[in-house]
């Protein structure tokens, strides 16, 4: 089939949810995409803030491979060793006590919200559950997640979602504090908004949060599925804050391409206990063997000081840009997930973009958002804002 017969099939065939763009793609190399004509891509998107180490990073595949040829699935009624390593490796980086391996990150939030609603019912008994989560906030598309995730269009058409939600502004420590109650068991955050438009939460009111859930004996949970892993140069985006969350939740970025997720917690959170929870696929050696591997290469490799040097660079970058184009209000973010406010629509810039060989995406209705490879040089950053400066 050529492509636009595979567009068409693919139109037919799976649920219209997504307005895809008119590509597909067949491979990656490094920090550089392919589609099925050949054409090459400079990967600014990293498959939604997924691929840290690019495509094809040494020594990765071979990991996979590997298990593969020993055993990619044992369900968890029995132990086994890749798990175990990756739960030995993401406890010491996180400093926390237990954790859940999920699927995805949507279900590391499920955990998340189920650890919660347990500590409220032991902590004040059956009426407290409520939480309070943010506007323009995204933490998945679940019955759960949505029911925390501050953006009216993705949840107006499947009401009632659970109930005992209640929305406070994002940097705005009075707004959290006025929605405070007896029955309050857990406030959650990104620690960095991500698809709400890349918005940067300030020390006062990350610290302020911590402050209140100390006081008023209420979990904090953040959502670092984006975030975390070392995109914003440290392991999780909590550190630039000198704070610990009670419950943390991670996927992206953790399997370096394979789908796993998992939430955290610290012993105050870890209320859920036998027959409490679970997961057919969650933890099983095959997505385990590629997250302990990408946790070794952080490590060995220092990621974090890659990040550091090209995303100070990147935004730099940016921000001249900033200064240079009217249609820009500002650049903001840290690390390597950073954004463009544009008082203009993304959209054709983006498809200009593809165009030129570029992949970037968007993020609320009019952020450019950057979320490149870990990996990515200052020569990458180079390349693409030489697209982008010729586009705008
Ligand atoms: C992507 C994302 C999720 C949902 O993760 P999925 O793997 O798509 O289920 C939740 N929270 C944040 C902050 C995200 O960026």
């Amino acid at each position: 089939m050529n492509k636009q017969e595979y567009i068409k099939s693919s139109e037919e065939n799976i649920l219209h949810t997504y307005n895809r763009f008119p590509i597909v793609l067949d491979k990656g190399e490094g920090v550089y995409l392919y589609d099925i004509e050949g054409k090459k891509y400079l990967d600014f998107a990293a498959g939604i803030a997924v691929f840290s180490l690019g495509y094809h990073y040494k020594g990765f595949d071979e990991v996979i491979k590997h298990q593969v040829d020993k055993l990619i699935h044992t369900s968890n009624l029995f132990y086994n060793v890749p798990a175990i390593e990756a739960a030995e490796k993401i406890k010491r980086i996180s400093g926390m006590e237990k954790v859940f391996f999920t699927n995805s990150g949507t279900e590391a939030i499920e955990g998340a919200i189920k650890l919660a609603k347990k500590f409220g019912k032991e902590k004040g008994g059956e009426r407290c559950f409520e939480i309070i989560a943010m506007k323009h906030s995204f933490h998945g598309r679940s019955l759960g997640a949505l029911s925390i995730t501050g953006n009216e269009a993705y949840r107006n058409d499947f009401m009632p979602l659970i109930e005992g939600v209640k929305f406070a502004i994002y940097n705005d420590l009075e707004s959290v504090k006025n929605q405070i109650t007896e029955n309050t068991c857990a406030i959650i955050l990104e620690t960095l908004q991500g698809e709400g438009g890349i918005y940067e939460a300030t020390k006062e009111f990350i610290q302020g949060i911590r402050t209140l859930c100390n006081e008023n004996n209420i979990l904090l949970i953040l959502d670092e599925i984006q975030c975390g892993m070392g995109r914003t140069g440290k392991m999780f985006c909590y550190e630039h804050y000198g704070i610990k969350p009670d419950i943390v939740t991670v996927a992206k970025a953790l399997g370096g391409g394979v789908p796993i997720g998992a939430f955290l917690c610290n012993k105050k959170a870890e209320t859920m206990t036998i027959g409490d929870h679970g997961s057919t696929y969650g933890g099983n050696p095959l997505v385990c063997s590629a997250a302990s591997k990408v946790l070794d290469i952080f490590k060995e490799d220092n990621i974090l000081d890659n990040v550091n040097v090209v995303g100070t660079y990147l935004k730099e970058k940016l921000e001249q840009l900033a200064e240079e184009k009217d249609c820009i209000i500002e650049c903001r973010g840290k690390g390597l997930m950073l954004g463009l406010e544009l008082n203009i629509s993304p959209a054709p810039i983006i498809k200009k973009a593809l165009e030129e060989g570029l992949i970037i995406i968007s993020a609320g209705k009019n952020v450019l958002r950057f979320v490149p490879p870990l990996i990515i040089k200052k020569e990458h950053v180079d390349e693409m804002i030489a697209i982008l400066k010729k586009i705008l």
